[in-house]
């Protein structure tokens, strides 16, 4: 069965806008945009005077080469929120095809589901000792009956940190054949040792994965992500997509970022992130007041507290801003504290090292009034 069945029926042959610059023609006048004949005094070389390629071909070529794909299987687009979007819009009919999430996870996924309409089923994390991990029997019964037409899997999870392991993919992905796609979110893939699900697409043309420029390569700016996928779905999701999506100078930044010197300084950027958050996480752990720190294969530490507001609070003192988690489901007593430098990540302990001593002599306090 082809990845096309799981595209909403009324967009499978919808054509979309036609930009300008999606027609085929030659010439130097260049007169069927409606844009300026001259540049703007701001822009030096007159790089942002033509609307840009939707897809810009040196930026996508860069980016078919870093995750090893074919360019065809590759949507590049504002940030991997783009792609989460689309995928929405192009499955799910309003008030009928749903999409299955798995709290507490990164918000953008119901968020669009909301947006477009979409039933939002939910099936919770379960908190074991890995950590934060999908409940699989719970999503492949789902997933396996019922109007779910996209799957949304967090791996590595944000905030939970856990990678999904690749079994779990499968089992979730021979599920959901003919019925769903399957999405796995790999924003944080660059972080972790497990491997990515771009190694089962062979297996699962149903299946999508994005990855994005906003974390280990410190692009959050440029707002550049990608969906890979099958080409059909790929095409698909391009007409869905707005006609110039990709901001010329952002293209340009992303390309320069990609070049094998920045590569090879973001690689050994993230090694920096792993080895810091392997010490993170055992400071933390040992700190009073620490209840729990999740291990993490992404750039952030899920931590429990006895008092989070304490800690939030004595980090934002010191000027150290971290994510309150206590409104996400399950986490009413935790923090995400992403892994800055050695330097920043110091000043995160000992911030709370103080609220630890600061809470001593009321715990002594009041457990001597208990005795
Ligand atoms: N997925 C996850 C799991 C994220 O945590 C984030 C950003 N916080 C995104 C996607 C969105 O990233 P982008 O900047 O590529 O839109």
């Amino acid at each position: 069965m082809s990845v096309l069945s799981l595209v909403r029926e009324d967009l499978r042959d919808f054509a979309g806008y036609r930009s300008a610059r999606s027609e085929a023609l030659r010439g130097d006048v260049w007169l069927n945009a409606n844009e300026s004949a001259w540049a703007n005094p701001a822009d030096a070389d007159g790089a942002c005077r033509r609307y840009p390629d939707p897809q810009p071909p040196r930026l996508q070529a860069a980016l078919a080469s870093l995750y090893g794909v074919g360019a065809d299987s590759l949507l590049v687009g504002r940030g991997s929120d783009e792609a989460i979007d689309l995928l929405v819009r192009a499955t799910c009919m309003p008030g009928r095809d749903a999409v299955l999430v798995t709290p507490p996870v990164f918000g953008m996924y119901a968020v669009s589901a909301r947006l477009q309409g979409a039933p939002v089923v939910e099936v919770p994390l379960r908190d074991d000792a890995r950590g934060l991990v999908p409940d699989v029997a719970a999503i492949v019964e789902a997933a396996a009956s019922g109007p779910v037409r996209l799957v949304f899997l967090c791996s590595p999870s944000n905030p939970g940190g856990a990678a999904i392991a690749a079994a779990d993919i499968v089992a979730i992905a021979e599920a959901s054949q003919g019925r769903a796609l399957v999405v796995v979110d790999e924003a944080y893939a660059e972080f972790s040792e497990a491997p990515s699900a771009l190694a089962l697409r062979e297996r699962f043309e149903h299946l999508v994965v994005l990855r994005t420029l906003s974390k280990a390569h410190a692009l959050a700016a440029a707002r550049i992500g990608v969906a890979i996928a099958a080409p059909e779905l790929v095409a698909v999701l391009r007409r869905c997509q707005a006609p110039y999506p990709v901001p010329t100078p952002c293209a340009g930044l992303a390309v320069a970022g990609l070049s094998e010197a920045a590569q090879q300084k973001t690689r050994e950027r993230v090694a920096v992130v792993v080895q810091e958050r392997a010490r993170m996480q055992q400071a933390l752990a040992g700190l009073p007041g620490v209840r729990r720190v999740y291990p993490s294969q992404a750039n952030f530490l899920l931590v429990r507290f006895d008092d989070a507001e304490a800690a939030f609070q004595a980090l934002l003192a010191t000027g150290v801003v971290v994510r309150d988690q206590r409104a996400a489901p399950g986490l009413g007593d935790a923090l995400r504290i992403t892994i800055g430098t050695p330097a920043q990540n110091d000043r995160v302990l000992s911030a709370l090292r103080a609220v630890g001593r600061a809470g001593e002599p009321v715990a002594a306090a009041s457990r001597g009034a208990a005795a």
